[in-house]
């Protein structure tokens, strides 16, 4: 069974008032987007080109584990660019008459984003080639013999595609993106800066030293430093006067089991599990998902990517294993 996290970094949430606050903090612009300098850098001159040109921007593919800003950039190019954005994912468009309906109600200079781009079918994806490749709409019309294909005009549009995997993305339609950059995990001081700035949007009071102890448990990660951050200020405000100093934040974090790490008893749970069967072994993908009861796509997405990057997972050729790193954290002794 898969257990409901904290440190998740999906973005699904049902709650009105959460997705309200969850708007209210997303950054607008360059400025108010911490971290990712590189990023930053190529894309504000690719944006004044373009705009000094008068043309659209050229289309943008971002890739990276999830909740590391993919869609808050992309409200952020288009607020830069000052166009309108739309906002759609891979699996939302099932059919190629869902694709061919937003394309034609696009307006010249419009972003759509399409987030999971990974996972468009095969018939859609066709479609959105020759649409980004020529802002033209290949459609057939009617069936059988009587079947004929008709081209139609789209207006110049920019598709900002986001993944998880660039693995996954079939070679054509890699290659109609001009511009494709990775996003990597933050530094601990953009993290903080990500929760002071977070903190004064929700009008919450945050000591540095809080926002800094909250920065090494955030999974390196502003969905979860946003998360953490929301949670440590209800115990602050339960608990406390309301001020997130670093007891309260070390309290609320006992209290939620996110250890020093920012590890949950979902990760260690993980790596408890494949040390107990399999000792330090590679394990294959399939069978850590068996041990867990997660899809392997959930291990791949949302635990690896950041147990990879702290060393407490190595790929090897014959699958993922725990490191020495990961043992001493967890405190296990190798049987004899
Ligand atoms: P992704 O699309 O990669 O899953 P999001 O763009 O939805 O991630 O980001 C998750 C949340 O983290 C956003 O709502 C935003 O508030 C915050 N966030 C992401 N990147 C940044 C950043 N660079 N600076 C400040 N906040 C950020």
């Amino acid at each position: 069974m898969a257990i409901e996290r904290i440190v998740d970094t999906s973005s699904h949430i049902d709650d009105t008032e959460e997705q309200r606050i969850e708007v209210s903090l997303r950054p607008q612009s360059f400025s108010e987007y911490v971290g990712q300098e590189r990023l930053k850098r190529n894309l504000r001159l690719a944006i004044d080109a373009a705009k000094k040109r008068g043309e659209p921007l050229d289309h943008v593919l971002l890739y990276g584990p999830p909740g590391l800003g993919k869609t808050t950039m992309a409200t952020v190019i288009a607020n830069e660019m000052g166009t309108n954005l739309r906002i759609t994912s891979g699996p939302a468009i099932e059919k190629a008459g869902d694709l061919a309906s937003i394309l034609t109600n696009l307006a010249d200079g419009d972003i759509l984003f399409i987030d999971e781009i990974h996972r468009l079918g095969r018939a859609v994806e066709e479609i959105l080639y020759s649409a980004m490749e020529d802002f033209k709409l290949d459609i057939v019309i009617g069936k059988g013999p009587a079947a004929r294909s008709i081209r139609l005009d789209l207006p110049q549009f920019t598709v900002i595609g986001a993944t998880t995997r660039t693995g996954s993305l079939a070679a054509p339609l890699r290659d109609r993106f001009g511009h494709i950059y990775r996003l990597e995990f933050y530094e601990p001081e953009d993290i903080a800066k990500i929760v002071t700035r977070s903190a004064a949007i929700l009008e919450s009071s945050i000591r540095h030293e809080a926002a800094n102890l909250l920065s090494t448990r955030a999974r390196l990660t502003p969905r979860i430093a946003n998360r953490l951050l929301k949670r440590v200020r209800d115990y602050a405000d339960v608990n406390g006067d309301g001020i997130i100093d670093v007891k309260t934040t070390t309290s609320a974090l006992e209290m939620l089991e996110v250890d020093e790490l920012g590890l949950d008893p979902a990760d260690r749970n993980l790596l408890q599990s494949i040390l107990e069967n399999y000792g330090d072994n590679p394990v294959g993908l399939t069978t850590i998902a068996a041990l867990t009861g997660d899809e392997a796509t959930t291990i791949e997405d949302f635990y690896e990517p950041y147990l990879l990057q702290i060393g407490f997972i190595e790929r090897t050729p014959r699958g993922r294993r725990i490191t020495l790193r990961a043992q001493a954290h967890l405190g296990y002794q190798p049987k004899k």
